[in-house]
């Protein structure tokens, strides 16, 4: 309808403090942005560098993700799709896929990958309000370039990409969210810890999972709670269009 703003589903709390410590509380969700046909998201592998519209990004030493980065990447969208309702489909147009992922030398010794999330807002020319999410998931490739060079699951790389996929998702870092009780807070329970346990995860652990089912249908439609309420697009709570809600 021309004139309206964008109704968007955003990561609500859930109440349950074990889901709610790796929910991104407020963060769009792809089944925000094509609500006729929502369930299918699209992501693809850089050949140049491509960043939020944000005029402070730069992708310093940018480099494509090797095969075995990508056949990890590839991977894990396969077995988030039972996990979330969503469809993930790899594109060749990294520039308009949802989900662009690459590697560059990350700022800071200890950052070994960075998922920027971006949301750019508009209208068609027929008035149709546009709403587009993006995000943008780079590996370091300096410090961190051999840790992440051969990501088999079961390794440390892999466990990485599994986290920052974990973002792309609507997943949050306990390190920020801060409400995780400090028994649970590590890596058994959630990729989404810093706190590493005896094994290099696989798969998403067993609060990610909890959290994915309740941000997401695993009937292969929206469930109502997790989504609700919908808010109109721009709102107080989020961000500026075209702006970058978060890095981590
Ligand atoms: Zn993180």
């Amino acid at each position: 309808m021309a004139g309206n703003s964008p109704s968007i589903a955003v990561a609500q709390a859930s109440g349950n403090v074990l889901i709610d410590a790796i929910v991104y509380v407020d963060l769009p969700l792809w089944t925000s942005q094509s609500p006729s046909s929502g369930l299918t998201v699209t992501y693809g592998f850089m050949t140049t560098p491509l960043g939020p519209n944000d005029a402070d990004f730069t992708a310093l030493d940018f480099a494509p993700l090797n095969v075995t980065q990508q056949a990890a990447v590839r991977l894990i969208y396969a077995t988030s799709q039972s996990l979330t309702g969503l469809t993930f489909v790899e594109t060749a147009d990294a520039a308009s896929a949802d989900i662009a992922f690459g590697t560059m030398d990350i700022a800071g010794p200890s950052t070994m990958a960075i998922t920027y999330f971006d949301a750019v807002t508009g209208t068609t020319d027929d008035g149709s309000p546009i709403f587009d999410l993006k995000d943008y998931v780079y590996l370091d490739n300096a410090e961190w370039r051999a840790t992440l060079a051969d990501p088999v699951p079961g390794s440390l790389g892999y466990e990485t990409i599994l986290h920052e996929i974990g973002h792309t998702l609507g997943l949050d870092d306990t390190a920020y969210t801060r409400s995780l009780p400090a028994l649970l807070d590590n890596t058994d329970f959630t990729v989404m810890s810093y706190t590493e346990t005896d094994t290099y995860k696989a798969n998403f652990s067993v609060l990610d999972v909890a959290a994915l089912h309740y941000l997401y249908a695993d009937t292969g439609s929206i469930r109502p709670f997790g989504l609700t309420p919908v808010i109109s697009w721009p709102e107080t709570a989020s961000p500026a269009p075209g702006s970058v809600l978060a890095v981590v």
